[in-house]
């Protein structure tokens, strides 16, 4: 198999586009914006769904799961939320079609208008809240702590595959709380569930921090986030969380007699991680031979491969493998014994570096003879012999070892292009050539902050939670700053 990858240095987008179809990930569809996930892309996304889905059942969070379909009076409860999804919004107004007058063509019946139009889920919050009003009376009620696993659709105008699709899986979570404390708290606890599965499941180093106002989820109070940097030095929005105060209980009407007997709003949280983190996935560790893929995420974690001449030897380095194999998985670890005779090792080679799984073991004649075996990682892309004895527990530590060296070397990565500016020239010369995130001070209004967007395409990716308390003046306008920000061109 010829890869034919164009390399990232040439065109990472171009780069990117063609690993994730090539990998046999994902590709574009009829529809436009709207993508085909392939099984191979899909069963790394089922991985990151259970390993997700543990963490929020840990936190106390239950499944349960809410129409596709939000009339379009609910929309227009929350002014902010409906200003911010209102440009993105596909719209139901019919729900019969008949044969045109031509008897062959198919149209839209007229006759069958819908009464009240309704919105395809760009996001769930008021058809959730608009339902909890029959689910909570007292403080007995609460915390209610839901979950939603769906597909919700906003009409964007650019797409990527998995970046930025029309139509996106994801989950959201929605909470309903007693007070605004608690509430505050479950919104920084899931992003921190979120930078934990990033960091020690993904091998993706994240910056934990809340967005400005500006860049604020349409009706939150507080947009919590976590960002990581590709390795073309553009940010990414890996997943956010809203602490939304008692809007959108307001907008419903949703209240509850507290433990003195008084009538209060509930406080609300939601948050989310979508397909999108599979873009992330690609971006961070994958290069110019294919897909490189942590241990924690790989559907096939070990491939082994027989190299041999004749049926003979085939049989007995069969046997080996097969070994080996139940060996592995009897240590949890997933393993494919890739005994096609339609394809040679050179090939097959190629397709599983191409499809990033972090380790080869090939057999051949030779160590049949020395009772031994190749071993091969995908991420340095090298080889060593090891014998029998020892090959079960060196493939257990060296799957550990590339889990913990991807984030490593993507942390390094991270950590070297985060550069402190001080003057609008620097700012500037940054973005042109070094790339990555820039710290810098801002004056914490909105109109430097899309002065900045228009001038330069950066945006303010967040205010980091650990950030050093440090007054100054603004990079653009002098004005005095608090502290520094994270700036980046974004996905
Ligand atoms: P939001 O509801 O806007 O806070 O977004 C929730 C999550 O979905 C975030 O992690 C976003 O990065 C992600 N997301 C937003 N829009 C898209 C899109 N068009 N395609 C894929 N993921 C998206």
């Amino acid at each position: 198999m010829s890869k034919n990858l164009t390399k990232r240095s040439e065109d990472y987008s171009k780069w990117y586009n063609e690993l994730v179809v090539k990998a046999d990930l994902a590709e574009n569809s009829a529809v436009r914006g709207c993508m085909v996930i392939k099984p191979y892309g899909y069963a790394i996304w089922e991985k990151m769904q259970a390993e997700l889905d543990r963490m929020f059942k840990e936190t106390g969070h239950q499944n349960a799961y809410f129409p596709l379909f939000i009339p379009k009076s609910f929309f227009s409860k929350e002014a902010s939320h409906v200003d911010g999804f209102a440009k993105e919004c596909a719209v139901v107004t019919h729900y019969r079609l008949r044969t045109a007058a031509d008897g062959k063509t198919i149209e839209v019946d007229p006759d069958a208008k819908l009464e009240e139009e309704l919105i395809v889920r760009p996001t769930s919050e008021t058809i959730i809240w608009n339902t909890y009003k029959g689910w909570i009376q007292s403080y007995r009620d609460l915390p209610l702590l839901i979950n939603q696993w769906a597909n919700v659709v906003r009409w964007e105008m650019r797409t990527r595959l998995f970046l930025r699709t029309a139509e996106f899986l994801w989950q959201e979570g929605h909470t309903a709380h007693a007070t605004q404390a608690e509430a505050i708290t479950e919104a920084e606890q899931m992003m921190n569930v979120y930078a934990e599965f990033a960091e020690n499941f993904m091998a993706i180093p994240v910056i934990k921090g809340i967005k400005t106002e500006n860049e604020r989820f349409a009706g939150a109070v507080e947009t919590y986030c976590i960002e990581a940097l590709m390795q073309d030095g553009k940010a990414l929005q890996a997943g956010t969380s809203h602490f939304l105060g008692q809007n959108f209980a307001k907008a419903f009407d949703v209240k509850f007699a507290n433990k003195e007997g008084k009538q209060d709003y509930v406080w609300a949280t939601s948050w989310g991680v979508s397909t999108r983190l599979m873009g992330a996935l690609v971006m961070t560790h994958s290069d110019d031979n294919g897909l490189v893929l942590p241990p924690n995420l790989a559907p096939i974690q070990v491939v082994i491969v027989p190299i041999y001449k004749g049926d003979e030897q085939f049989e007995a380095i069969s046997v080996e493998a097969k070994q080996l194999m139940a060996r592995l998985r009897k240590l949890g670890i997933s393993v494919k014994y890739d005994d096609r005779d339609t394809h040679k090792p050179g090939f097959k080679f190629n397709e599983y570096e191409l499809k990033g799984v972090p380790v080869r073991v090939a057999i051949g004649p030779n160590d049949l003879a020395n009772g031994t075996f190749e071993v091969a990682r995908r991420d340095t892309l090298t080889k060593e012999t090891v014998i029998s004895a020892d090959i079960v527990s060196y493939i257990q530590d060296l799957l550990e070892e590339i889990q913990v060296s991807l984030f490593n070397k993507a942390l390094d990565f991270r950590n070297s292009h985060i550069t402190e500016v001080n003057t609008f020239e620097e700012f500037k010369d940054v973005l042109e050539n070094k790339t990555g995130f820039i710290s810098a001070h801002w004056d914490g209004t909105t109109a430097t902050e899309e002065k900045i967007k228009e001038l330069t395409k950066a945006t303010i990716r967040c205010i980091a939670l650990d950030r050093a308390e440090e007054a100054g003046t603004c990079v653009f306008t002098g004005a005095p700053s608090q502290g520094r920000v994270l700036f980046a061109k974004a996905y």
